[in-house]
């Protein structure tokens, strides 16, 4: 499906401010807009019937207004559903509602649990007004749609519109090529669009405006520590190419706002990175897909969403001429001289999950990455003999209960964990991605609170929940290793240790002064922690230019990949704070740009 985004975006803003108009007028002509309490001949009891359901991160409010015989209007009010991810959804569903006057509506691709949310808060509010959910819920019969193969035919054809594919496509056309892009999703943006957005440059123009010094040898000292804390062996990272991304990163740092309409808010420091070489933008990582989307809207570049590359095409020689992709419509021919791969990683396919990471499977429902990182383009590039990056890992955003009020503790540095020995095994006080290859490497953690009044909220929010398989509770350390089932001995010394290093100001683990906290008000609680993952570092292997190769280090020619596609070189297994979006940009910036050139001096 062709979409020209801003003509549809202001087609479905006109609609739902439509809807919504015929509510208000309705609203003001009845008079009252609470349910009409005498019983109707009609299908509903007309009025205004609000519900809530739960979606993806928290509640959402619909409003649906009825009247005898039809849904008039439905209007998503209050919701926290993420800006870029959810979008479609919001828009998209109470319009399919009303038109179809219908439940029967697909939910929107990458925006399930949005979708889903507004469903059942409809759903609701269809039984509150007497209606037939049933009979709602029953597909329209309609014809098949027939199927049409088309063809369309390009300079670059781009697969994947997140951060490394919108760049790459900027790029590529900047350079003067024709450029197609590709997204499978309802929406672009990927995991860039999920992320906080911050990317990280050493020198750039911004940093020396605000007087902040700094330079790539700082980022590789600590680079170079961070990659030192597990996985001794490895053969990445490489540090030449290390070295030439912190270049490209500051050269991609001002393009994307010279080129590209970006803004940052600020540069600063993060966490236990007090090095101010982070450049926000002004709300997150969606910020910057809407600014790149909207450059290339009035570009006039064409981006087909809802559209999944599925194959590459190769000619006789094995040279790479295009992509095949599926939508409503059809099939999809895109002839190329240039395809950039820019899907993403595999986070969220439990095929690719478990050929490579098999011991991060069982947490992958907790996984942040997008729900398209599937690693299709890696699948499918592997498909014409390219190289894999050996020993993936993951992106590390250190890690979650299944228990969704006791998120709120995730970032909290302060509290302590324990494993199944009960047992403490770390600075807590450490980078996010060193505490998710921490915890995976213990068989169960556990974070320890206690009854202080810091944590009365919380522990308010989960008493109704108890007792649950995730939540351990004792009056004492004796009784709460027992409902642990960890050795009693191990935990009793653990906590006394602990708190005997609060009260001198010196901790076992080193952990900063400021950053203690005693464990000492009875009843304590303990909850399961699970690592939590936002990507992965693998992908197929790449030269310089971001071209793919082969296991003999040839080039398949026209192909190239970027971002979580093709990332595993800059790291050993931590993720350092800013560098996959900025990876993920800098990588389509000059693919793209690469591809281009190629093309105009005809090769
Ligand atoms: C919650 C979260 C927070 C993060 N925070 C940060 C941060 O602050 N700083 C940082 O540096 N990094 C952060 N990261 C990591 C970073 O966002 C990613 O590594 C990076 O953005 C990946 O970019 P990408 O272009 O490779 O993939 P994506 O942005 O995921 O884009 C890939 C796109 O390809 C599409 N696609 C996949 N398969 C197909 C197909 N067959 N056909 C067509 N389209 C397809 C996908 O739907 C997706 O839109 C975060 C990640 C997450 C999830």
């Amino acid at each position: 499906m062709k979409t020209n985004l801003k003509r549809v975006g202001f087609v479905l803003l006109g609609f739902v401010l439509m809807i919504s108009l015929v509510a208000c007028s309705k609203s003001t002509s009845d008079t009252n807009t609470t349910p009409d309490e005498t019983e109707t001949s009609g299908k509903y009891k007309a009025g205004t019937y609000t519900a809530t359901s739960k979606g993806n991160n928290g509640d959402v409010t619909v409003e649906v207004v009825f009247d005898e015989n039809s849904i008039v209007s439905v209007t998503v009010k209050d919701n926290s559903e993420t800006k870029g991810l959810s979008d479609k959804a919001l828009e998209r569903i109470p319009v399919q509602i009303v038109e179809g006057q219908t439940l029967a509506v697909d939910v929107v691709s990458g925006a399930s649990n949005s979708s889903k949310a507004i469903l059942a808060a409809v759903e609701d509010c269809v039984k509150q007004a007497g209606g037939d959910v049933d009979a709602l819920k029953v597909a329209a019969v309609t014809e098949d749609k027939p199927q049409k193969d088309s063809e369309l035919t390009t300079d670059v054809v781009v697969i994947g519109g997140g951060g490394t594919g919108l760049a790459a496509a900027g790029s590529a056309f900047e350079n003067g090529a024709k450029v197609i892009v590709l997204e499978k999703l309802a929406n672009l943006g990927g995991s860039t669009a999920l992320s906080g957005g911050a990317i990280a440059a050493t020198g750039s123009r911004f940093q020396k405006e605000q007087g902040i010094e700094d330079s790539p040898e700082s980022w590789l000292t600590l680079w170079k520590e961070r990659q030192s804390t597990s996985n001794p062996d490895s053969k990445y990272p490489d540090y030449d190419r290390v070295l030439t991304f912190m270049d490209d990163a500051v050269d991609t740092t001002h393009w994307l706002v010279d080129s590209m309409n970006h803004k940052y808010k600020s540069v600063e420091g993060f966490g236990v990175d007090p090095v101010a070489r982070l450049h926000f933008p002004e709300v997150s990582g969606a910020s910057i897909i809407e600014n790149m989307q909207k450059t290339l809207n009035d570009k006039g570049i064409d981006i087909f969403t809802e559209t999944k590359a599925t194959e590459l095409i190769t000619d006789d020689k094995g040279d790479v001429i295009g992509v095949k992709a599926e939508n409503a419509e059809g099939t999809l021919i895109v002839h190329a001289k240039k395809v950039i791969i820019a899907s993403g990683g595999f986070a969220k396919s439990e095929e690719l999950m478990k050929r490579f990471l098999p011991e991060f499977v069982e947490d992958m429902d907790i996984s942040a990455a997008a729900a398209g990182s599937t690693g299709d383009g890696i699948v499918m590039a592997e498909k014409l003999g390219a190289a894999l990056y050996e020993d993936p890992w993951i992106i590390g955003l250190g890690f979650a209960s299944r228990i969704p009020e006791l998120r709120v503790l995730e970032w909290d540095p302060t509290k302590i964990l324990v494993n199944e020995k009960g047992e403490r095994f770390m600075n807590e006080n450490s980078h996010y991605a060193v505490v998710t290859n921490k915890v995976a490497s213990n068989e169960q953690v556990w974070m320890v609170i206690d009854s202080s009044e810091a944590n009365s909220e919380v522990i308010k929010s989960i008493e109704g929940q108890l007792p649950n398989d995730e939540i351990a509770v004792g009056q004492t350390f004796e009784q709460l290793a027992a409902a642990m089932q960890v050795p009693e001995a191990a935990l009793v010394k653990t906590m006394d240790t602990f708190n005997a290093g609060v009260a001198s100001g010196k901790d076992a683990f080193k952990k900063d002064a400021k950053m203690l906290v005693a464990v000492n008000k009875g009843p304590y609680y303990a909850f399961k922690i699970n690592p939590r993952t936002m990507g992965t570092f693998g992908g197929v292997k790449i030269d310089e230019n971001y071209r793919v190769l082969k296991e003999d280090g040839s080039v398949i020619n026209n192909l190239y990949a970027g971002g979580e596609a093709a990332n595993r070189y800059l790291y050993n297994q931590v993720y350092m704070t800013g560098s996959a979006v900025q990876y993920a940009l800098t990588s389509g910036r000059l693919s793209g740009a690469h591809a281009a050139k190629a093309i105009a001096e005809g090769k």
